[in-house]
């Protein structure tokens, strides 16, 4: 049974990494019949960032990879937060040590700074000497008596199998000779990443990990927890790296890529997703546009490469146009986008909403059909470009002077001519721009151009914009109708 996990710690946000590595997680369970596991790996207190669990589950949701089994929604395998594991950490920790493969270790941290700095000094890295290693037992028991605050280290031994990772094929670091003993379980009761993260793999049964390759290295060391515990460990696959276009660190140059701040400025998941694997590798094809289900049906691991992936965020505007446009096509994906849009227009115009049907999903729904194709994102909509779409224009004295004397003429004729409209059927733009052809025939002495010209402003305040006829579908009859009663007084 396919059991793959994605295990962030909430230490921050989740961003575009993070969604990248959860991404190919749920796609591989999807492909294979198996389970997502959402594990939170809380174990270091004292970076824990408050709402980031919360939020990295939400986002998850958000994006459309929800977990089969998390710290909200439970499961078999639970609890999903580590912080809440302690005893099977400490039970694993406990059996490490009396089969003697880890042990007490009462090392002052001044000792290890002391250790440290003459390493440094001496132009070498800094590993732990190991010397608790050689504590006698009575020498161990007199000092737990005395409370004599302690670690737990794993032994580490030479000798390490290779494994044949699904990325980078076979692999294998003699941690023993590069390291001191790692610590896995702290002063404060906590276990460190190392040593939760292979127990609650192995008592979660997860079957294949799939990490980021920053854990590559650590891979030899978790087998021989793996070995020294008596457990089969899982098959590991480790994704390359995500980078910017320019080969920078993702964090770094780019600023917001948490997944949150994607939201807020009305990217779509689908287009996040796409963006990601498409500059990633593990696909059959390389297609924009591609949706949840594409993507699991063109998922070929064995096409994940070894080099890094860089996004290139310049094109998400791009991506985001295609996918804006297929869920407004879609009767059931629009529903999400109309309430995600109604929220933006009370957040961005609130009061001056006069008329509440523009929150209408008929309304909102007409507006993003017209739109579609020109719009690259739904929080467009609520630029002031497209304003007149929810709050009706105010003019100055000297703008209602520039509205001309022309105005008169024009307004009565476009208010007959809705008046004539008004209950038929859904207005179209071809069928308006034929009618306002004809209706700026019947102005005396004004150009066309200058007809809509003043159309346009009388509607929305704006001197470009969307054709003249489609701001009119948009606005529909009876508002139009207002609009130029108001710009009469
Ligand atoms: N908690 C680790 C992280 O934040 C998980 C690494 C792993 O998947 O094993 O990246």
């Amino acid at each position: 049974e396919v059991r793959v996990r994605f295990a962030p710690s909430p230490t921050g946000f989740l961003h575009l990494g993070g969604l990248r590595t959860a991404l190919y997680n749920y796609i591989y369970a999807k492909k294979y019949g198996g389970s997502f596991i959402l594990r939170m790996e809380d174990t270091d207190q004292s970076r824990l960032v408050p709402g980031a669990a919360e939020s990295i589950e939400d986002m998850l949701e958000w994006a459309g990879i929800p977990p089969d089994e998390s710290p909200r929604g439970g499961g078999q395998y639970g609890p999903y937060l580590q912080s809440q594991r302690l005893s099977l950490y400490s039970q694993a920790a406990d059996s490490l040590v009396q089969t003697g493969k880890a042990y007490h270790c009462f090392c002052s941290q001044q000792r290890l700074e002391l250790l440290k700095r003459e390493a440094l000094r001496s132009g070498q890295t800094p590993r732990y000497d190991n010397r608790c290693r050689h504590l006698r037992p009575d020498q161990v028991e007199e000092k737990l008596d005395q409370k004599v605050p302690h670690v737990i280290r794993f032994r580490l031994e030479s000798g390490v199998e290779p494994f044949n990772d699904l990325v980078f094929g076979w692999n294998r670091h003699e941690v023993a000779q590069v390291e001191g003993d790692p610590v896995v379980m702290k002063a404060d009761g906590f276990p460190t990443y190392h040593l939760a993260n292979v127990v609650d793999d192995h008592l979660m049964k997860v079957s294949h990990v799939l990490r980021g390759s920053e854990w590559l290295i650590s891979t030899s060391k978790h087998l021989l927890l793996y070995r020294a515990l008596g457990w089969k460990p899982p098959v590991f696959g480790h994704l390359p790296l995500l980078l910017n276009r320019d080969g920078s660190k993702l964090s770094k140059r780019q600023g917001d890529i948490y997944i949150q701040s994607f939201q807020r400025s009305g990217a779509l998941p689908e287009a996040l997703l796409d963006i990601t694997t498409h500059c990633g590798s593990g696909f059959n094809s390389n297609r924009v546009g591609r949706k949840m289900e594409e993507l699991i049906a063109e998922f070929n691991p064995s096409k994940i490469t070894t080099h890094s992936a860089l996004l290139d965020l310049d094109k998400l505007a791009e991506f985001n146009k295609i996918h804006l446009q297929q869920r407004i096509d879609d009767a059931v994906q629009r529903d999400w986008l109309v309430r995600d849009l109604q929220g933006r227009i009370q957040e961005v115009y609130g009061t001056e909403v006069q008329d509440q049907d523009v929150l209408q999903p008929d309304y909102i729904t007409r507006v993003l059909h017209l739109r579609k194709g020109h719009i690259s994102s739904v929080s467009d909509m609520v630029s002031s470009e497209y304003s007149y779409l929810w709050v009706r224009p105010s003019f100055s004295g000297q703008q209602m002077a520039a509205l001309s004397s022309e105005i008169q003429h024009i307004a009565t004729l476009v208010i007959r001519l809705m008046e004539g409209l008004k209950g038929g059927e859904e207005l179209t733009v071809d069928q308006l721009s034929v009618e306002l052809k004809t209706l700026a025939k019947k102005t005396s002495n004004t150009k066309y151009r200058d007809v809509m010209k003043i159309i346009r402003l009388a509607l929305s305040g704006l001197q470009q914009g969307p054709s003249v006829a489609e701001m009119m579908v948009s606005l529909g009859p009876s508002e139009i109708t207002h609009r130029f009663n108001s710009v009469l007084q």
